[in-house]
């Protein structure tokens, strides 16, 4: 049948040109990658969904490999944690995210800049210095700030990332908690950890509309959420049925493909305006 004679042809370059292996890389091919400056920040919007307004971006960085063209994070955020090059690589992302962030505001553009974060990088008060210095720097204000906290797994240490991640609060950086209901981003983070924003995972979001696990699990982090006085992010918002759900359900702001996959900085204003013009209509 058609399965075996697939099986058949089948060696490990097939499935590469296929896109179904994915190349693994080495740490000294990141180490050198961050040096060489081939990390690019993509930005994607987050829009208000009351409003449709465009409230800020979230940084997405992407790998500009000289052989092997765009690599996407998952490919390469776990080595850099496992090599400890996550500092390296958080402070190149950040400072790019600032550097924009200070020509947006020049242009007139009030934008919120959110940065991803790994537990890895609160490990020490090297990331508290570097973020302050560079917000500083770029005169942004750390309200226009955002941070959004992601953890794969459990912290052998946990008063470290509170003490960093309160003292950054205490600054006024927002800090928001990702992908919320995953992993291990739950209920204890969300009692000790003072968070503005909550992001829901993609996984509860998606078509929630049509499947009433997803939508209880949707409704129920929307309303943990409001009572602890935090703005909600929907995340992986993918058509006008899942718009239309954040909608009825006062989700504060909205991400996904719908508005608009991540894009480079520069295509920012041009889709902004075409996005106002999608609401007006
Ligand atoms: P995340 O923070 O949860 O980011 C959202 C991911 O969902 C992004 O994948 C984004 O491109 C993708 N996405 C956007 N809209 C949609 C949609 O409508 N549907 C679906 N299914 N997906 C959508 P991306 O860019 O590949 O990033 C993957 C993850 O890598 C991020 O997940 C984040 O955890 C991590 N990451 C990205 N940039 C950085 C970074 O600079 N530092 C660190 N530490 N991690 C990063
Ligand atoms: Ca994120
Ligand atoms: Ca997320
Ligand atoms: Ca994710």
């Amino acid at each position: 049948d058609a399965l075996s004679a697939l099986l058949e042809k089948w060696t490990p370059q097939t499935a590469d040109a296929a896109g179904l292996v994915k190349k693994t890389y080495s740490a000294d091919e990141l180490r050198i990658a961050i040096e060489n400056g081939q990390l690019i920040n993509y930005y994607q919007p987050k829009v208000a969904v009351a409003s449709g307004e465009v409230v800020g971006v979230e940084t997405l960085v992407r790998w500009r490999h000289p052989t092997d063209g765009i690599i996407f994070p998952d490919q390469f955020i776990g080595i850099a944690e496992a090599a400890g090059l996550i500092d390296d690589l958080t402070r190149a992302v950040f400072a790019g995210a600032m550097t924009q962030a200070k020509a947006w505001q020049e242009r007139q553009l009030r934008l919120r800049i959110a940065v991803n974060v790994s537990m890895d990088n609160l490990a020490s008060l090297n990331f508290l210095n570097f973020v302050t210095e560079l917000t500083e720097k770029a005169g942004v204000a750390p309200q226009n700030v955002v941070l959004e906290v992601t953890e794969t797994r459990l912290m052998q240490d946990t008063r470290a990332p509170l003490e960093i991640l309160t003292r950054l609060r205490l600054k006024r950086f927002r800090l928001s908690i990702d992908d919320f209901g995953t992993g291990h981003s739950s209920l204890a983070q969300l009692r000790d950890i003072p968070f503005d924003e909550l992001k829901i995972d993609q996984g509860f979001v998606h078509r929630a509309w049509a499947n009433e696990t997803l939508r209880a699990m949707y409704e129920a982090s929307l309303s943990l959420a409001r009572q602890l006085g935090m703005e909600v992010v929907a995340e992986g918002v993918e058509d006008r049925n899942d718009w239309d759900l954040l909608y009825r359900t006062g989700c504060d702001l909205a991400q996904g493909v719908f508005m608009s996959r991540p894009m480079l900085a520069a295509d920012l204003p041009g889709w902004i305006e075409r996005w106002r013009e999608r609401v007006r209509t």
